[in-house]
Parts: C-alpha cells; structure tokens; sequence
C-alpha cells in the first residue's frame, strides 16, 4: 500500500500541480501557433474569405484535426506563385504570336495579313482551303494549290526588291 499512498501524495503535491499547468500552458501555445501559422498561410493561398473563416475556425475549434485537414485541403500553390506563373505564361504566349515584319522588321502578330507599319503583305490566305501562309510560298503547304495571281507575283518580288534599294 505504499506505492499507493506516495502515488496520491504526488498527485496531490505542488510539484504535480506544477507539471500540470507547465503542460497546459505548453499546449495552449502549440495550439496559439498552429493557429497563427495556419491564418497566415490561408491568407497566402486563398482569397475566399468562406474558406479562410472556415479553416481558422476549425483549427480553434478541434486543434490536431483541423491541421491534418487543412494540410489535405489548402491549396498547393500560394496567390504570389500563381501571380507569378500567370505573368510567365502570357508573357510566353504573347511572345509565340509575335514575328517580325519581313519589311520594316517591327513586330506583327503571327496571324495579321499586312504589316500594319509598312502596309507590307505579310500572309497569303488560300483561296481553296481558307488556310493563311507566307507570302513568299508559291503553292500553299496545306493544300497544294497555286495563288490564282501566281503570274504576278514574280513582278511583285522584283518591285519588293527595288522598293528595298531604292530605300537604302
Ligand atoms: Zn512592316
Ligand atoms: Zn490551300
């Protein structure tokens, strides 16, 4: 019966009482910052304010659940990195769709027909299968067929080249 009774004089003793309120206040404090640390990061990745309300409160309501659900549900990618990856992507996009004008060389999109600086033709659209392709091609690459005014461009090849010395 001695261990008994040292074990209840222990419980009942200050130091017990000590361990106690160190561990409550240890835990409170792990509980402040997950949910510090938890609002911080879903501010960062979400703007939907239902969503953060929803995590924070979860994690204040129910402390080690409401961080291994948020770890599964938050999004993987924070609203800087998606800013900066969307910046990346059209800066990418514009740049696939932007040739130089075989004229003027300034920038024309890939699907203008004439330069809109110099008035150079840049395209030809196909008059049979609607397709546009380079000028200078002489058949069209998608369906075989010659320009109707083939027999002319020769002559606006030769005027191309005049215009560009009579330029320089
Ligand atoms: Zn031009
Ligand atoms: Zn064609």
């Amino acid at each position: 019966m001695d261990f008994i009774d040292q074990s209840t004089a222990f419980l009942s003793s200050p130091i017990f009482e000590w361990i106690i309120k160190g561990a409550l206040i240890y835990l409170g404090l792990l509980w402040f910052s997950v949910v510090l640390w938890v609002t911080r990061d879903v501010i960062n990745r979400s703007n939907n304010v239902l969503f953060q309300t929803m995590v924070i409160l979860t994690n204040i309501a129910l402390p080690v659940f409401g961080l291994v659900l948020y770890m599964i549900i938050r999004p993987t990618k924070t609203l800087t990195e998606k800013y900066y990856e969307e910046l990346e992507y059209n800066f990418l996009n514009e740049h696939e769709h932007e040739e130089s004008c075989g004229r003027c060389e300034k920038k024309v999109k890939s699907d203008f027909l004439f330069c809109p600086h110099c008035e150079e033709k840049l395209k030809e659209v196909c008059w049979s299968c609607k397709h546009t392709y380079l000028d200078e091609y002489a058949v069209c690459p998608y369906c075989g067929k010659k320009e109707k005014s083939a027999t002319r461009k020769p002559q606006a090849e030769q005027k191309k080249k005049q215009s560009k010395k009579t330029k320089k």
